[in-house]
């Protein structure tokens, strides 16, 4: 299958005419530059260290600064809006991997809002772009914007991280989501965006004053399940923009440089097989090889058991392994048929 016939598919399946933007796409691998063990070493540091900080920081404070509760509460929390992120807005709204059921399209809107990463027809507007020119001029945050020296690197790795959020230039949702703007659930749960900020970080702190029956209990679930939870979760998104556009194993043929990284695939609910991502971007699981876990696929399909969730696009072996690098080789989950 051409690159082309490639992207009329996609553009068939998700309704859009986005992909066509990128009409110069080839289906060539495009495989990342060797990099020196110090430029490894670099950027790993940037995304590692305060993750890790925040983490050794629980032990430290336990029992007077944190307890039992704020972690629960912070747990619920993080899944909830992780996978409002991947199975809302990611998997159902950007590129209709499967259709929700009105309650449960509601409810995702809502999850994925509680996540703080900007109303939800943006997101997928700005998603929608990325997959159009992936690591090519018009990525909204590919890392290689400022190319592959180590200089560029760095200040790529922060751009597609975080510095891309603040440019001033906005994806129009005209253009990129057209579909969305027509429904007027997701347009309400969109405007009221604020409202959704409000209650992600008042319900912790809430939840944990009513637990403990103490101001003490509303502060620390406060610290924990809202500033440092939405800070997680922001993180772990964003590394899928950062991290897996640099490094990462290329099982998959990809027009961009998008990479699986094994070590995020559990924060982040699958969503780091990001190079399966890319070279099938409809498919409903990420996670497609042998032993990688996507709590966002399961989920998928607990919801397909219940009949919330139709037209689930479950990628098939024989359209996997016509993408692979490497077929006789490559083994793929049992869950793939
Ligand atoms: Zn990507
Ligand atoms: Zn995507």
């Amino acid at each position: 299958m051409t690159a082309i016939q490639d992207l009329a598919e996609e553009q068939a399946l998700t309704g859009h005419a986005y992909a066509a933007a990128r009409s110069d796409a080839s289906p060539s691998v495009v495989a990342p530059e060797t990099q020196s063990l110090a430029e490894r070493i670099a950027v790993g540091v940037f995304v590692a260290v305060p993750l890790l900080a925040v983490l050794l920081a629980i032990p430290v404070a336990w029992g007077w600064g944190i307890g039992v509760s704020d972690l629960v509460i912070a747990a619920v929390f993080y899944t909830v809006a992780a996978h409002g992120i991947t199975l809302g807005f990611h998997r159902a709204f950007t590129h209709r991997s499967y259709t929700p059921n009105r309650p449960l399209k509601i409810a995702l809107a809502v999850a994925g809002s509680l996540a703080v990463q900007g109303p939800v027809i943006r997101w997928v507007s700005d998603h929608r772009k990325h997959h159009a020119f992936s690591d090519a001029e018009g990525d909204p945050h590919s890392p290689w914007k400022y190319g592959e020296s180590f200089r560029g690197l760095t200040k790529g790795f922060f751009h597609a991280h975080v510095g891309w959020l603040f440019d001033e230039e906005q994806t129009p949702a005209q253009r990129y989501a057209p579909d969305l703007l027509k429904d007027a659930d997701i347009v309400r749960i969109s405007n009221q965006f604020r409202m959704w900020v409000a209650v992600t970080l008042i319900a912790p702190a809430v939840i944990g004053g009513l637990v403990t029956w103490s101001w003490h209990g509303a502060l620390t679930a406060f610290f924990w399940a809202s500033l440092v939870r939405v800070a997680l979760v922001h993180h772990v998104t964003w590394s899928i923009n950062s991290v897996c556009h640099i490094w990462g194993r290329h099982p998959f043929r990809t027009r961009d440089r998008a990479g699986n990284v094994a070590w995020l695939s559990l924060l982040s609910g699958g969503e780091s097989w990001h190079n399966l991502h890319h070279a099938d971007p409809t498919s409903a699981r990420h996670g497609a090889l042998r032993g990688q876990v996507d709590t966002t696929a399961a989920m998928i399909g607990l919801f397909e058991r219940r009949g919330w969730a139709t037209d689930v696009r479950w990628p098939r072996a024989e359209r996997l392994r016509s993408r692979m690098v490497d077929p006789e080789h490559t083994r793929l989950s049992r869950r793939v048929r």
